[in-house]
């Protein structure tokens, strides 16, 4: 058997004629640059998030970016942040999310991850406040990494009582919840992505913010075309960060799936769970009861000296694996030369680094194709 992480040929099979229909609807127009589908699919988006302002852009990282540059100009009426403006984010996550922080001009702060989760342990947060008492921090990024919230009740109290703003990267969590609310709902904007290999991904790259705030919409949607509002008269340093008509009208096609997919990732979520439980020397994925898991990965946690042979034991048996993430953001020479600030080791993200893998995770495939995944594993670690 081979189990591949996802098969987006099988994923097409399953809705290809939504999918052509909307790739011919888009060749029927024409209307290639913020077409009738961008619309909608950013109503739609908006619908679902549960929010205001839905805005589609070319990525997750430019939602990033922009939520960030929009902040720096609706809070400080300038166009970047300064370098000793500091935004707390997690070390345990994709380049991105430390990257659009580097990008908006002002220095990120890496905190630890609460090692059951793998999310920014937000106890941290007010560690960091009080042994830096004067620090400027001006916001939080949580990461809702492979698609379990954050501690969001946490961090928008911190939020409040020191007046950060927070930008959620909802790139891996799309439909994912905390308590009664849409991530992405939560803080002032949530980015999101639809890379292929997100739970919601296109055909290529893509993203949205979604906000409540009408002034950080209005400053988003400037700034991803070139910085006005009249883009041939600008008034911020501006981007081309479109989202493309195509792109959208793919998307949309897909969305349609999004909540059939996120239980269909829920389901393989709970037989891993139960076939591999009781393994010695394996974690599996903790679920906090507040978060609406989506499972975009299924990660568990193996001894540091067995996880990369155990990796390619799997490949010979057929079964695909990743390790999400080989670095912690605080060791990459980007964030180095003091472009970062580390708050304490960072050791459980360095130790994650070394232990986790993420296991095939395809909505379509098979309780077979599961079962295999699992019985692999059992052999190959009561060898
Ligand atoms: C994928 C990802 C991004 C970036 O999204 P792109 O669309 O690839 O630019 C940002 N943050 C996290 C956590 C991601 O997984």
């Amino acid at each position: 058997m081979q189990i591949p992480m996802l098969d987006l040929k099988r994923e097409y099979e399953y809705m290809k004629d939504d999918i052509n229909a909307a790739i011919n609807t888009c060749l029927g127009h024409q209307r290639w640059i913020l077409g009738p589908e961008v619309k909608e699919l950013e109503e739609k988006i908006a619908a679902y998030v549960c929010v205001k302002h839905c805005i589609g852009l070319c990525s997750g990282t430019d939602a990033l970016v922009l939520s960030l540059r929009a902040l720096s100009i609706k809070l400080k009426g300038e166009e970047f942040f300064d370098r000793t403006d500091e935004i707390i984010t997690t070390s345990f996550t994709f380049t991105a999310s430390g990257d659009a922080i580097l990008r908006s001009g002002a220095t990120p702060v890496f905190v630890d991850i609460d090692a059951a989760t793998y999310n920014m342990d937000a106890n941290l947060i007010r560690n960091y406040l009080e042994q830096r008492p004067s620090s400027k921090l001006v916001g939080i990024l949580p990461v809702h990494i492979y698609g379990q919230a954050c501690d969001m009740d946490e961090i928008k109290n911190i939020a409040n009582d020191h007046n950060l703003f927070v930008v959620e990267d909802v790139a891996q969590a799309f439909g994912g919840r905390w308590r009664d609310a849409s991530l992405g709902s939560l803080g002032n904007t949530g980015a999101f992505s639809f890379f292929p290999s997100k739970n919601l991904g296109g055909f290529g790259d893509g993203g949205v913010i979604t906000t409540n705030d009408d002034r950080l919409a209005e400053l988003a949607r400037m700034l991803l075309r070139h910085g006005g509002r009249d883009k041939y008269n600008v008034d911020h340093v501006g981007y081309n960060a479109r989202i493309d008509t195509l792109q959208a009208a793919v998307v949309l096609a897909k969305l349609k799936h999004i909540d059939d997919f996120n239980e269909r990732r829920k389901k393989i979520a709970g037989i891993y769970t139960e076939g591999l439980s009781n393994i010695k020397g394996l974690e599996l994925p903790k679920m906090l009861p507040e978060a609406g898991h989506v499972f975009h990965q299924y990660t568990i946690r193996v001894p540091a000296s067995e996880r990369d042979n155990l990796q390619k034991a799997l490949k010979e048996k057929g079964v695909s694996t990743m390790i999400y993430y080989p670095y912690p953001l605080h060791r990459m020479k980007v964030f180095g030369n003091g472009r970062s600030i580390a708050f304490g080791s960072l050791k459980k993200s360095e130790d994650a680094t070394q232990s986790v893998l993420s296991l095939p995770m395809e909505p379509l495939q098979t309780a077979d194709e599961t079962s295999y995944v699992i019985q692999s594993i059992k052999d190959l670690i009561n060898k």
